[in-house]
């Protein structure tokens, strides 16, 4: 039978753009795309992207007062949301650009439309036209997920944090994973009275309990009031803002309210029941470690099947896919030792297991390099750095890396290399240390902190 492509994408996020130019450009196959809205998807539209430049905006708010301990001086500092905003927007469309062009160049057929897969090989778009194709691959990425209380339409998501014509006041941010942490770190930066409500114990749940301790004591310390074991009841709209009643039945007036408390599958209404493609219970796409659906021709990567939630990981999955179904190389995934950055300020880096966890495995050492670096003391900040190092006292093997520092994800990139390699905490100890650094302390540190 023949079909209209080889291979059809819906969605042009990181892990689609990927997809089908590399099928297009380096293995020779006919490709189309469909993509609803903007082309780069959630994390460069309303994602990573953005909300990196966000951050780099907000933090000279910490670098300033540390600019002063060096002997500089500045006239009244103001930053001005308007101007930043203007040169996001500016570039947030460059980005776009960039993206269609990557697609243009490689002779991916684009359709700036709505998909709906029909059957196992069709694809109907929301033009009316219906394209078949071999194979189907869905990256469709996910959408933030509400709980449904009183009055949260009042609530903005992470998708309209970038489009503030005027930064308000105040805010509240309900969540404690990456997004609500990482806002509360931006918008406190950039000046507006920063409030987080967590209902946990405290924030970024999984990671390592004292990385977590020190982001966010630092958070707390650097303004943001971090409210853990506290959730909302009720959003209403009033003349003075919006009125929020907690769980403990205080009220309070924010300028504006935003939840990030989880992202869902965007599966809703993309595959017709009778294709066959099995969901799992938050509509993600069922996968094997090809990423192939219960479906043969249907393919899905991504945020859409819920693995691990991260663009670079469905980049992966993207150059995987191509190698198994267009190179006749079947790869699967491996989604363990995944290094990751939590843009917080301060900023944390991980990879691997968290002391808790890895105690949970088998004896383990634990070393710990708790301290002020040298630039921050010098200025007069109180700052800590964290370097944490959790050894399997067996086999020697780094379980897991837990770094609270400035530029943490640079660091843990580099460090996820070796981590991934296998390497021993002797390994560690042989390398020559850069000095003078904050890193040099994850390669001098000769006695364990704790044995368990
Ligand atoms: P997360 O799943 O990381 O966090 C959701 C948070 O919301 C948790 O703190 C959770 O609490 C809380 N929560 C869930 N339901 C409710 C509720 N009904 N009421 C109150 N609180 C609730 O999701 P995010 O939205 O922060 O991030 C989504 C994904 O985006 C992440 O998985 C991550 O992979 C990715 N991401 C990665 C970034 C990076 O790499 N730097 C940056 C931003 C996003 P509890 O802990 O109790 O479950």
């Amino acid at each position: 039978m023949l079909f209209d492509y080889d291979l059809f994408v819906i969605g042009g996020g990181s892990g689609g753009v990927r997809a089908a130019r590399v099928a297009a450009s380096e293995t020779g196959v006919r490709v189309g795309l469909a993509e609803e809205d903007r082309y780069g998807g959630t994390c460069v539209i309303r994602g990573c992207v953005p909300k990196k430049l966000m951050v780099y905006a907000s933090d000279v708010a910490h670098f300033l007062p540390e600019a002063e301990g060096y002997g500089w001086t500045f006239a009244e500092a103001k930053f001005d949301w308007t101007v930043f905003h203007q040169k996001l927007t500016q570039e947030l469309d460059r980005l776009e650009a960039v993206y269609r062009g990557l697609l243009e160049r490689a002779g991916v057929h684009t359709f700036d439309a709505r998909a709906k897969i029909l059957e196992a090989h069709t694809v109907e778009l929301s033009t009316g036209q219906c394209i078949t194709a071999e194979t189907i691959l869905i990256a469709v990425g996910g959408t933030p997920t509400l709980p449904k209380i009183i009055g949260i339409e009042h609530a903005i998501t992470s998708n309209e944090m970038f489009n503030f014509k005027l930064l308000p006041v105040s805010i509240l941010i309900v969540g404690g994973g990456y997004i609500a942490s990482e806002f509360a770190g931006i918008m406190n930066g950039l000046g507006v009275k920063t409030t987080q409500y967590y209902r946990g114990d405290q924030i970024l749940r999984g990671f390592d309990n004292e990385a977590r301790d020190l982001v966010a004591g630092d958070m707390v310390k650097r303004g943001i009031d971090l409210r853990c074991g506290l959730n909302l009841e009720k959003i209403e709209k009033t003349p003075k803002g919006l009125l929020v009643t907690d769980t403990k039945g205080k009220t309070q007036v924010f300028d504006a309210v935003m939840y990030a408390t989880g992202r869902s599958a965007n599966t809703k209404n993309l595959i017709d029941p009778s294709v066959g493609v099995s969901l799992g219970a938050k509509g993600e796409i069922v996968v094997d470690e090809y990423s192939q659906a219960t479906v043969p021709s249907i393919y899905a990567l991504g945020d859409v099947t819920d693995r691990v939630n991260l663009t670079p990981v469905a980049i992966h999955e993207a150059m995987a896919f191509i190698a198994t179904v267009f190179r006749g190389e079947p790869t699967a995934v491996d989604h363990t030792l995944i290094p990751t950055a939590i843009f917080t300020q301060p900023e944390m880096g991980a990879i691997g297991l968290s002391e808790e966890k890895a105690r949970l495995q088998g004896p383990i050492e634990v070393y710990v390099a708790n301290f002020q670096a040298m630039r921050q003391f010098f200025a007069g900040s109180d700052d800590k750095s964290l370097l944490k190092l959790v050894v399997c006292a067996n086999s020697r093997k780094v379980l897991g890396c837990h770094i609270v520092v400035p530029h943490a994800g640079e660091m843990i990139q580099l460090l996820g290399i070796a981590i991934k390699m296998g390497a021993t905490k002797e390994d560690f100890d042989r390398t020559m240390a850069v000095h003078p650094t904050i890193a040099e302390e994850l390669v001098t540190m000769r006695e364990p902190t704790r044995k368990t």
